[in-house]
C-alpha cells in the first residue's frame, strides 16, 4: 500500500549529527532557547501532521480536482479542514516574527516541515507554500500601515496569499508584462490586467486572499526596470469599503498534468484597488524576496517528493517477485524467482534515489541554516557572507533538486514497471505532480543562467571561489583514510570548476553566447561540488558515530560510497561538454542551431 513514513532518523542525522544545528542556532540571541529536544518535538509533530492528515488527501485531491462555480473556486473535499488544522496548530507562524504573532522559530525547522508537506501532498502545500514568501516580502518592503493590516493575518494563516506575476505574453520574461497601475488621489492605485497560472488565485479555504501583483505605473520605463509591486486584497480589510469585494475575479481554471488539487487560475483585475509595496519601478527586487523563498521551498519539495517515491518503490521492490537473481542466497535456491530488489539494476535505481534524497536533504538543511544565520547572526559581516552564499545556492537547490525530484519519481515508476504506469499504485501521481516544479518559480533553464551570469560571472567567480576555498580547506584537513579516494576526486572537481569558471568568464568576453550554451552543465558541476563535500562530511560523521548504531551509520557510509562511485563521475561528462564548447568557441565558433532545427 502507498505510504509515507517521516524520515525522522535521517533528518536527525543531518541536523544533529552532521550540523549540530541546535548548538549553531543557540548562538543567535533570538534562538538562545532552542535545543535538540525542542527541535525533535517540532519535527515529530510536523511528521504526524503530514503523514496522518495530508497524505490521505493526496489521492483525493488528484481525483477530485478543483472546480470553478460562479466565479468561486471549490477545492477538493478535506483540503479546507486540513488547512484549518494546520493553522490551529500554529504551523504558518513557525518561522515568523513574534511582533506579528509568529513563533520566532528557525527557518531550519520550517524547511523540515515543508519537506514533509511536499512529500505528502504537493497540491495542498501550494496553498500555504506562498505564505512565507508573502510574509517576507511585506515584512521587508511594505509600509508600517500595510504591515499592521496584513502581517498578523498572514502569520496566523487566516488569509492566504498569491504571487501574481505571469501574463499570457510574459512568463520567464517579466519585462514584457502589461498590467497597469494608475495612481488614485488617496495614495492607492487602480490595477487593471490579466494574470494567468495564478496558484490559489481563488479558493474556498480562507475568507480573504492577499494578492501580490506586479504591474506598471503610467510613467514606467520599458522592461524589467519599470515594474512595481502592489498588495491587492480580495476583500477590503479596512476603511470605508471594509468587508466589500475588490474588483478582481477568477475567470478560468487550467486543466493540467498534475497538482489537480491546486487551482491554477486566470485572474482578471478591473480597476482593482491596490497599494504599492516598496519603491515605484523596483517591484522585481521586492518580488525576488518572495521568489527566493519560494525557490528554496520548491527545491525542498523536490527532496520530499523523491523521498516518498523512494520509500514506496523500495517497499514494492522488496515484495515484487520476478526473475531469478544472479546473486540469490542459498536460502532461496528452490524458489522459482526472487524479489526484484535483488537485481543489481533495481538496486542501482534505488540507490540513486536514496543518494539524491539524502544528499538533497543535507544541501537544503545546510541552506536553511544559512538563511537563519543571514537573518540572525549577531555579526553583520557574517550575516552578509551567509546571505551571499545562500544567493549562490538558491538556483542550484531550485533546479538540481527539482530535476532530481522528477528523476526520483521516474525511477520509482520504472521499479513498479507497468504497475507504476497504471493509476492504482499511486506512484504515477507523484511523477505527474512533481513535473511542474522544474517549470514554475523560474524554469530550471532560467535558474542555470541566473547562477552562471548573475551569481558567478558577474562577480568574477568571487563568491563561488569563497565556497570552493571552504570545501578545499575541509578536504585538506581530512584524516579519514576510508574516504581518501573520494577526497582526491572532489579535489579534482573543485580545481576543474575553478578552471572552467575562469576560462568561461574569459571566453565570454569574446563569445558572449558561450555561457548560455553551458549554463546547465556549470550549474550541475557546482551542485556536485557542494554535494560531494556534504557527502564527505556525512561519511566522516557516520564513521565517527558508527558504534552507536552500526546498521544505520554503515548504510550511510555505503550510500556516500555509492554517490562517489556511480553518481559523481557524471561530472567528467559535464566538464567534457564545457571543455568542448570552449574549444569550439575558440576555433570554429559555437553553432546557432536554429536553421538546422527547422530542416524537415
Ligand atoms: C501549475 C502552475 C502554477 C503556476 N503558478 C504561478 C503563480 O502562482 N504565479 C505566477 O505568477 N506564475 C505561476 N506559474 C507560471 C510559471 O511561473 C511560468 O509558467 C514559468 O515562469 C514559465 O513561463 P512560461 O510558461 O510562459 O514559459 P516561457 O517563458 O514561454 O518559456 C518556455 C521555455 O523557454 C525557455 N526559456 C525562456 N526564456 C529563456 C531564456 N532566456 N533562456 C533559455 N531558455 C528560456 C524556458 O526555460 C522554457 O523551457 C504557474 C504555472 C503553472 C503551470
Amino acid at each position: 500500500m502507498f505510504a509515507y513514513r517521516p524520515p525522522l532518523k535521517d533528518i536527525q542525522f543531518v541536523l544533529a549529527d552532521m550540523f549540530q544545528a541546535a548548538s549553531v542556532l543557540q548562538h543567535y540571541p533570538e534562538f538562545a532557547e532552542i535545543d535538540q529536544d525542542l527541535m525533535q518535538q517540532v519535527i515529530e509533530e510536523a511528521g504526524r501532521y503530514a503523514s496522518e492528515i495530508l497524505f490521505p488527501l493526496n489521492a483525493v485531491g488528484d481525483a477530485e480536482g478543483c472546480r470553478l462555480e460562479n466565479g468561486q473556486v471549490k477545492t477538493p473535499a478535506g483540503f479546507a479542514s486540513a488547512y484549518h488544522q494546520f493553522c490551529e496548530a500554529g504551523w504558518p507562524a513557525l518561522a515568523c516574527d513574534p511582533e506579528y504573532g509568529g513563533q520566532g522559530l528557525p527557518h531550519t525547522l520550517n524547511s523540515v516541515l515543508y519537506e514533509m508537506l511536499n512529500a505528502t501532498n504537493l497540491a495542498w502545500t501550494m496553498f500555504p507554500g506562498l505564505l512565507h514568501g508573502a510574509y517576507s516580502c511585506i515584512h521587508r518592503y511594505a509600509t508600517d500601515d500595510i504591515k499592521r493590516t496584513y502581517l498578523p493575518k498572514i502569520v496566523s494563516g487566516e488569509w492566504l496569499a498569491t504571487m501574481c506575476l505571469t501574463e499570457p505574453h510574459a512568463g520567464s520574461d517579466l519585462g514584457l508584462l502589461r498590467t497597469k497601475a494608475i495612481p488614485n488621489d488617496d495614495g492607492s492605485y487602480r490595477i487593471t490586467g490579466t494574470k494567468i497560472f495564478i496558484s490559489g488565485g481563488d479558493q474556498d479555504i480562507t475568507e480573504n486572499i492577499v494578492h501580490l501583483v506586479l504591474a506598471r505605473l503610467p510613467d514606467a520605463p520599458a522592461g524589467s526596470k519599470g515594474i512595481s509591486l502592489f498588495v491587492v486584497p480580495k476583500i477590503f480589510p479596512e476603511g470605508e469599503r471594509a468587508g466589500q469585494r475588490n474588483s478582481l475575479i477568477c475567470t478560468g481554471l487550467e486543466h493540467k498534468m498534475g497538482i489537480h488539487g491546486s487551482p491554477t487560475c486566470t485572474m482578471q483585475f478591473d480597476d482593482a484597488t491596490g497599494w504599492l509595496v516598496g519603491e515605484p519601478h523596483r517591484g522585481l527586487a521586492a518580488m525576488f524576496v518572495m521568489m527566493n523563498s519560494a525557490r528554496l521551498q520548491v527545491g525542498i519539495g523536490g527532496v520530499g517528493i523523491a523521498e516518498t517515491a523512494y520509500q514506496n518503490s523500495l517497499a514494492y521492490a522488496n515484495e515484487r517477485i520476478q526473475s531469478r537473481a544472479v546473486n540469490r542466497p542459498e536460502s532461496r535456491k528452490n524458489e522459482p524467482a526472487d524479489p526484484i530488489v535483488m537485481h543489481p539494476a533495481i538496486q542501482r535505481l534505488l540507490m540513486s534515489q536514496r543518494a539524491w534524497v539524502e544528499g538533497g536533504r543535507m544541501l537544503t538543511y545546510y541552506s536553511a541554516l544559512l538563511l537563519d544565520g543571514a537573518e540572525h547572526h549577531p555579526d553583520p559581516a557574517q550575516r552578509k557572507e551567509m546571505d551571499e552564499q545562500l544567493a549562490l545556492l538558491t538556483p542550484i537547490i531550485k533546479a538540481v533538486m527539482t530535476d532530481q525530484g522528477f528523476a526520483g519519481a521516474s525511477n520509482a515508476v520504472q521499479i513498479y514497471g507497468g504497475h507504476g504506469y497504471v493509476c492504482e499504485t499511486g506512484i504515477e501521481q507523484y511523477m505527474r505532480d512533481v513535473r511542474i516544479t522544474m517549470i514554475y518559480e523560474g524554469t530550471n533553464e532560467i535558474q542555470a543562467i541566473d547562477l552562471l551570469m548573475r551569481k558567478i560571472l558577474a562577480d568574477k567567480g568571487h563568491r563561488l571561489g569563497q565556497l570552493l576555498d571552504t570545501i578545499d580547506a575541509t578536504l585538506a584537513a581530512n584524516t579519514d583514510k576510508a574516504v581518501s579516494v573520494a577526497v582526491t576526486a572532489v579535489q579534482k572537481l573543485t580545481a576543474t570548476l575553478r578552471d572552467l569558471t575562469e576560462r568561461v568568464g574569459q571566453a565570454s568576453l569574446e563569445h558572449p553566447v558561450l555561457p548560455y550554451h553551458v549554463a546547465s552543465e556549470m550549474m550541475r558541476l557546482t551542485g556536485h561540488c557542494i554535494l560531494s563535500w556534504l557527502w564527505l562530511k556525512a561519511s566522516q560523521t557516520a564513521t565517527a558515530l558508527r558504534n552507536n548504531d552500526p546498521t544505520f551509520y554503515d548504510a550511510k557510509r555505503h550510500t556516500a560510497d555509492y554517490y562517489f562511485t556511480y553518481i559523481l563521475p557524471e561530472t567528467l561528462q559535464l566538464a567534457g561538454v564545457v571543455e568542448t564548447c570552449l574549444a569550439r568557441a575558440q576555433t570554429q565558433g559555437l553553432q546557432d542551431f536554429r536553421g538546422d532545427l527547422n530542416v524537415q
